[in-house]
């Protein structure tokens, strides 16, 4: 089925929310529209000794702040369009979680599994390449992350690429997301979809609003269907059942699965990775089309893959009270407007798939200071906790329990405090987006707060900055 295009899409929710904002309409329209496009064709050698031409993008919606952030695809979908709604999407989800960057996004119309590992390899150091000769990366410029179809291993390549380019001491902060041993960070890759867990646990936990869609309150028990089950979509799948969830339902590329009892999540990835695809996993019923997944029974649906996923034609069909949208635009915009009339929660991409995005920002921090967190304090927060404890211990003249001391004494590690940061930012702007919706009554879904809490953060940064010249 045809959709508007993707970037008016993100324009309708933008535009309505505008309108209980006080800005001047050109200030609007400043913040609205993209500010560059970089396109490129370049060539690249197959393994065969042929050549083809690929094509690039890369959109900078707003350079409000620098550096300018967002992922790269590798996606036979990509378009301009695409680019531009997804660095829009970009700007307004930095503004939401506070972290100080602009909004961008690049991709390569290239469908990854028709290439060798050479062969990606190849095209995206030429990516990087052209991207670097145009000034559309760099660590104070613009830094990407891993998307739809790349990885940490891509991250590696455009490291490596621009810094032997560049020679610039922070040039491993040109790109984020990449592997632990170069320059990357505990939790990134898992960041996502445990982003997605703090939101959607946070918003189930609001007994009033879950009274409103007859649900109870709390995560546990609660029916969950992801569709997905990539990176976003298998660790947002994997902390919501460790919260109590249940996870009644997968979809993916090659069909959908059921369960009401539960779907171990673990044993389906394993399953897949075994047999090359989720069907037929044991106690779990083969739906008959991918798309029926988003259907089912449940509480909580949780589109993870790509955009358009829920339209006009089957939002109607859509059973779940809370739709979590862990991938940017699964819900078209007319489907949106279907289902807030029906009064469906939904809870947004830009602010619930931003725990990526956060903590892409702590790994570029970590980057430019050329130092891990927790590393010059931890064993003295460990020593000091263990003095002041055995100092309790002496004055009550009875020893704690065996192993408290070890476990409450403990320093942080990085990896805790990414988590920490992480859980911390998605709570933060969850209550900040949802006491912006509170202020309006019911005529505010959480979609609209959140533009209009984005659409404010940016407008503030115009004005107390200024225009330049
Ligand atoms: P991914 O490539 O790791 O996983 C996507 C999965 O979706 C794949 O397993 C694919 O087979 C599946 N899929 C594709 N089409 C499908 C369909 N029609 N039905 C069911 N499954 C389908 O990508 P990802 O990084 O997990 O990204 C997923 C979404 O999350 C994208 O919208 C992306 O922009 C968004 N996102 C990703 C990050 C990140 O850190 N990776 C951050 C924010 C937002």
């Amino acid at each position: 089925m045809s959709h508007a295009p993707f970037f008016e899409q993100v324009n309708v929710h933008f535009e309505r929310a505008a309108e209980f904002t006080g800005h001047p309409r050109g200030l609007l329209r400043q913040i609205k529209t993209c500010n560059q496009v970089f396109h490129t064709t370049f060539p690249l050698r197959r393994d065969d000794g042929s050549i083809e031409s690929v094509e690039g993008w890369r959109a900078v919606h707003s350079s409000h702040k620098l550096p300018t952030k967002g992922g790269i695809r590798f996606t036979m979908r990509a378009s301009e369009d695409e680019v531009m709604a997804l660095a829009a999407l970009m700007t307004y989800k930095c503004a939401i979680v506070d972290v100080p960057f602009g909004g961008a996004k690049g991709a390569v119309k290239i469908d990854p599994r028709n290439y060798s590992e050479a062969e990606i390899e190849r095209l995206t150091r030429r990516y990087t390449f052209e991207l670097y000769q145009k000034q559309f990366i760099g660590p104070g410029i613009d830094v990407p992350a891993p998307d739809y179809g790349t990885g940490a291993r891509e991250m590696a390549w455009i490291a490596d690429t621009y810094e032997a380019m560049a020679h610039e001491l922070d040039a491993i902060g040109c790109v984020t997301g990449k592997p632990l041993a170069q320059g990357g960070i505990r939790g990134r890759v898992e960041a996502t979809g445990r982003g997605v867990y703090f939101g959607i646990r946070e918003a189930c936990d609001v007994a009033e609003d879950m009274r409103r869609l007859g649900l109870e309150p709390g995560l546990d028990g609660k029916r969950v269907v992801v569709q997905g089950l990539g990176n976003v979509g298998y660790h947002a799948a994997k902390f919501l059942q460790e919260g109590g969830a249940t996870i009644v339902g997968i979809t993916e590329f090659e069909g959908a699965i059921h369960a009401p009892g539960g779907i171990d999540v673990d044993k389906l990835l394993e399953h897949r990775q075994d047999s090359g695809s989720i069907l037929d996993f044991p106690g779990a019923t083969n739906l008959a089309a991918r798309e029926e997944g988003l259907e089912l029974d449940c509480d909580i649906l949780v589109p993870a893959a790509l955009e358009n996923q829920i339209h006009a034609e089957n939002a109607g069909r859509i059973q779940a009270r809370i739709i979590g949208e862990a991938a940017n635009g699964p819900v078209t915009a007319e489907a949106d407007a279907l289902l807030r009339d029906r009064g469906v929660m939904i809870i947004p991409d830009a602010f619930l798939n931003a725990g990526g995005v956060t903590v892409s920002y702590f790994e570029w921090v970590k980057n430019l200071s050329h130092l891990r967190f927790g590393r010059l304090g931890r064993r003295f927060d460990m020593r000091m906790r263990t003095t002041l404890l055995n100092t309790v211990e002496e004055h009550v003249g009875e020893p704690f329990p065996p192993g408290t001391i070890e476990s409450v004494a403990q320093g942080a590690q990085e990896e805790d405090l990414v988590n920490s940061g992480l859980e911390d930012t998605i709570i933060e702007a969850f209550h900040e987006v949802r006491d912006i919706r509170m202020q309006h009554d019911d005529r505010m879904d959480l979609r609209t707060a959140a533009f209009v809490c984005a659409i404010d953060k940016v407008a503030l940064t115009y004005s107390e900055r200024g225009i330049f010249p």
